[in-house]
């Protein structure tokens, strides 16, 4: 049975590596039928923040991964926040404590200080010296009545490796000697990560902890723990770093690096998805657009990459489009009104004018955007009807020869009242080709150009649904004159 867990510190909104993280484990459990738990890493008590919590569970929930286990939807190991299973880690601490595998140490922030900077001066990795391994408890006692207050160490024996046989890094080792004893409980009783995470994997009976390359130095730490306290670990798969394209990690100098920022720009979700999985996983054939169905059906862990990712925005753009182009209108609808209510030429509720122009912009648009936030540059086009020409080339467009006799055609077809319909438009724009005996192109460029001043644009048909009749009617007599 494969169990999988995502523990975030909600110290700051879903970040793309930690979705990465997320959908790893969750497609795993969803290929295994296994189950994936979420579980809050909390004990961070000055960062954490129950808004950051619900903004990384919203985020998860808006990518479409869903949870069997854990927070929001509660489970047979709850409480699943850290901060609410103090006494599981306090009895585990206690245990050590009894066994002689971990013990109390009174070192003062300065003391450890001027400790770190000797092993600095003597070009030694900073480190523990074990000052309070072996304290009588008289020592004990005068401590504690100067007013120094304890942490907990583990003792990390002296000599011999930490191996671990990574799924993805495969074999690594770490020599214990480059450890240090390193603290298990701080002084106000609250547990460090490393120790947390240890018991809440072995009490959730994980099998699998598929989390960034960032967490492997803390590995070594957290199997000496395990087997101070006689528990099988489960099994590791350390994820590559997520680098931005000038191959520094990626971070927020290279763009937005929370999921909720690619919500706010009009991403969608599956779109997401998509561009993630491929950050370090890749079924090895030339396709490159899966949903999450297809993803659940093929993703293992054997086809993750060892080598950094690299985060290119232009193929996320690309894929967002495929998937923008495939998309439902309605839903497209829904994804613009935001961006178009900010830039204030709409308003909720809309009338049903405002609904038909902007259905129809939307419909105009969907082939040119990579993301909806990009609707706003289109605004110009299709609300007031102050068009300037883009270019002399532009411009020369409307004193072509024929140009007079077609638009007089196609303002005659606006006047009939047929119903302006991208596929009405469509068919009398077909009439005023047969009509005049003119290539599509005469027709087609001079009437784009009148209505917008460009000669690319949006889906001519929608465009001028869009318009509606008496904006395009406009716009047509002004610039033909
Ligand atoms: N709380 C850790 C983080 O957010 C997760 C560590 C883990 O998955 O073990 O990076």
């Amino acid at each position: 049975n494969v169990r999988v867990r995502f523990a975030p510190s909600p110290t700051g909104p879903l970040h793309i590596g930690g979705a990465r993280s997320a959908l790893f484990n969750f497609l795993l459990a969803r290929r295994f039928g296994g189950q994936f738990i979420v579980r809050v890493e909390d004990t961070d008590l000055e960062r954490s923040s129950r808004e950051s919590e619900d903004n990384i569970l919203d985020a998860l929930e808006w990518l479409g991964i869903t949870w069997d286990e854990g927070i929001r939807v509660d489970g047979p190991h709850a409480p699943y926040r850290q901060t609410e299973r103090l006494q599981t880690y306090r009895e585990a601490a206690d245990k050590l404590l009894a066994e002689g595998k971990a013990y109390r140490c009174y070192c003062s922030e300065e003391e450890l200080e001027a400790e770190r900077q000797a092993f600095a001066e003597k070009g030694e990795l900073p480190r523990y010296g074990g000052r309070c391994r072996c304290l009588s408890a008289d020592e004990e006692a005068r401590f504690l009545a100067e007013g120094r207050k304890p942490v907990i160490r583990f003792r990390v024996p002296d000599e011999g490796a930490v191996a671990i046989d990574d799924l993805v890094r495969g074999h690594v080792s770490f020599e214990c000697a480059g450890i240090g004893d390193f603290i298990i409980v701080k002084s106000d009783g609250i547990p460090t990560y490393n120790f947390a995470v240890v018991l809440d994997d072995s009490l959730m009976a994980i099998t699998h902890v598929i989390r960034g390359e960032e967490h492997l130095s803390n590995t070594p730490r957290q199997l000496l723990i395990y087997q101070a306290l006689g528990l099988t670990p489960p099994q590791f798969a350390h994820v590559s770093l997520i680098l931005g394209k000038d191959r520094s990690k990626m971070s927020k100098r290279h763009g937005s690096t929370s999921v909720v920022a690619y919500q706010r720009q009009g991403y969608l979700p599956e779109a997401l998805v998509n561009f993630l999985v491929l950050l370090g996983w890749s079924p090895g054939g030339e396709e490159e657009i899966f949903s999450l169905d297809d993803l659940i059906a093929q993703f293992s862990l054997d086809r993750v990459a060892k080598s950094p990712a690299v985060f290119d925005f232009e193929k996320l753009n690309w894929i967002n489009g495929v998937y923008l182009r495939k998309a439902d209108l309605d839903r497209l609808v829904a994804l613009a009104m935001p961006h178009l209510i900010e830039a204030g030429v709409v308003q909720e509720p809309l009338d049903e004018t405002a609904a038909r122009k902007v259905r129809y912009m939307v419909q105009a648009i969907q082939e040119k955007i990579s993301y909806m936030a990009q609707i706003t540059d289109f605004i110009p086009l299709f609300f007031g009807d102050d068009v300037t020409f883009e270019s002399d080339e532009a411009k020369a467009v409307m004193v072509e020869e024929q140009v007079p006799e077609v638009l007089k055609a196609f303002l005659r077809k606006l006047s009939e009242g047929r119903d302006l319909t991208p596929d009405n438009i469509k068919a009398m724009l077909k009439e005023v080709t047969k009509e005049t005996k003119q290539k599509g192109r005469n027709v087609f460029m001079p009437i784009r150009v009148a209505l917008t001043g460009q000669q690319h644009g949006p889906d001519l048909n929608a465009l001028i649904a869009a318009l509606g009749r008496e904006s395009a009617v406009t716009r047509l007599r002004r610039t033909a004159e």
